[in-house]
């Protein structure tokens, strides 16, 4: 019986932390959108209160008591309770061990290196970013230190940056991975370019106006089966889903006149988020199971609708005589195969958000070599340009010209994100096995041909929405597949799909 009361409260005070958590949701997404700018001071100070908030709940006397009572029945719990201990425990031990003064020093610097990143980069000056990268590694070492009992067996102290976006995830398991990815994408890269087909892209530039763009928004949204009954597509300077809970999840775009494509698949992408936090379980919305289970598993269904889904033949056919009427004259001409022929063109490039489905996971390769070398001490942040663009020239046969469009392009570093990376090349990754595992039950692009949406949606909702975050990655794949992540998928789905559009 005192379990049970225990099991009930400890509930109840998870749901006011998620309650916060919803509504801090709702003002981010507010700020990045509509919010005026007079208010920025104002909206900075009461974010902070919740997000104070919110972290004095989960490192509180009371969350330890709920906390130290559970442990030694974690075995009599049901799944969620069971699910919740461990989210809310993994959480506490994080924020408790680290000292106060480290943690409220580290935001400070994080805040002023993410400013002086930006400045940095505008003015192409490496030597004003690398001090500040300098410290933030340092810092970030001392972090390991402190954390040192979290390093697997035989592992190396950034396992444990690993495992923080990807639960179970190692360098063992990685380095196993990308190896075999870069096997297959380096060799295919050279062909591609050695090819001699060349695609028409010149209609990708057509003039599309805004408010078109945004009925082609809601009809992929419609067509697809995100509900905006539910959702909402909002406009920001960088794409986005933002989710409170599966009642109300929405996105962003950005629009582009003259590059309709861009907000096109940025829709795809972003709906693929929605879709998944739109069909978690019911019996968990109001839990903090509510969301994802991981950073890799929600990329997971966003490049399956954007890739798979979005780049495929079959989806081109099916939306051509929709697009071709919102725009009779502009794609009078234009061909399935010519917009899945330009969705799809494959060069070497210098920016990873930029980058086409073929080269982008040596992108993500580049950087987690780079951070491993940079935790083991290999490297010195003075010569980390020099390596970044020796890599490049490696494996893309491409050397950036200026600093700004090589080491320092992403903000990430700058924000103390190491390890975060990765799960970029995951999301593809288990998009592949996923499909896979689909076209043994259904032909995924005879569905996509007839606008059979929904049945995909079904069978992905069945395998990996309605479990929101109860499962760690690894046991929800194998859970659903019978096997852990598997990297060649996705190394055979890139051979079979850019051999067959580039007839190598
Ligand atoms: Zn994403």
């Amino acid at each position: 019986m005192q379990l049970e009361n225990t099991i009930q409260e400890f509930k109840a005070y998870l749901e006011r932390i998620i309650m916060y958590s919803q509504a801090m949701s709702i003002l981010s997404f507010d700020s990045e959108t509509i919010a005026p700018e007079g208010g920025l001071e104002n909206r900075a100070k009461r974010a902070g209160f919740f997000e104070l908030e919110i972290f004095n709940m989960a490192v509180s006397s009371t969350m330890k008591g709920f906390l130290e009572a559970l442990e030694p029945h974690q075995n009599e719990l049901d799944v969620h309770t069971k699910a919740m201990y461990r989210l809310a425990k993994k959480d506490y031990d994080e924020a408790t061990k680290l000292p106060p003064e480290l943690v409220k020093a580290y935001a400070e610097l994080t805040e002023e290196s993410a400013s002086v990143w930006r400045k940095a980069r505008t003015e192409n000056n490496y030597k004003a970013f690398s001090p500040y990268l300098k410290r933030i590694i340092d810092m970030k070492k001392q972090v390991l230190t402190l954390r040192a009992s979290e390093i697997p067996e035989g592992g190396q102290p950034y396992d444990i940056f690993l495992d923080d976006f990807e639960e179970g995830m190692t360098i063992k398991k990685y380095d196993d991975f990308f190896e075999k990815l870069k096997a297959t994408v380096i060799p295919l890269i050279k062909k591609v370019a050695a090819s001699k087909k060349k695609i028409d892209t010149s209609f990708a530039n057509t003039k599309v106006d805004i408010a078109t763009q945004r009925k082609i928004s809601e009809l992929l949204a419609n067509h697809v089966g995100y509900d905006l009954n539910r959702g909402y597509i909002g406009e920001a300077m960088h794409p986005f889903c933002n989710g409170s809970h599966k009642t109300d999840i929405r996105i962003t775009t950005h629009y582009y006149e003259n590059d309709f494509m861009s907000s096109l698949y940025s829709v795809m992408h972003e709906i693929g988020h929605a879709i998944y936090e739109q069909n978690v379980g019911d019996d968990i919305a109001d839990t903090t199971l509510g969301d994802g289970a991981s950073s890799g598993i929600h990329e997971s269904q966003s490049r399956l609708y954007e890739n798979v889904i979005g780049r495929n033949l079959a989806f081109w056919e099916y939306i051509i005589d929709e697009l071709k009427s919102l725009l009779p004259k502009e794609f009078a001409s234009v061909t399935p195969q010519m917009f899945y022929e330009a969705a799809n063109e494959s060069k070497p490039s210098l920016i990873r958000v930029e980058a086409d489905e073929l080269t982008y996971s040596l992108h993500v390769i580049i950087r987690y070599e780079i951070e491993k070398m940079i935790f083991s001490g290999e490297v010195d942040v003075d010569d980390l340009p020099a390596i970044w663009n020796q890599k490049y020239q490696e494996y893309l046969g491409i050397t950036p010209p200026d600093d700004a469009d090589g080491v320092m392009q992403d903000v990430h570093w700058s924000e103390g994100l190491f390890g975060y990376f990765p799960t970029y090349a995951l999301g593809s990754a288990y998009a592949a096995q996923m499909l896979h595992y689909m076209n043994k039950e259904f032909n995924i692009d005879e569905l996509i041909l007839k606008g059979e949406f929904s049945k995909i949606t079904a069978w992905l909702t069945d395998k990996i929405h309605k479990h929101g975050s109860i499962y760690t990655p690894n046991q929800l794949i194998e859970q659903a597949f019978g096997e852990q992540l598997n990297g060649e998928y996705y190394a055979k789905y890139l051979e079979d799909k850019f051999s067959k559009l580039y007839q190598l």
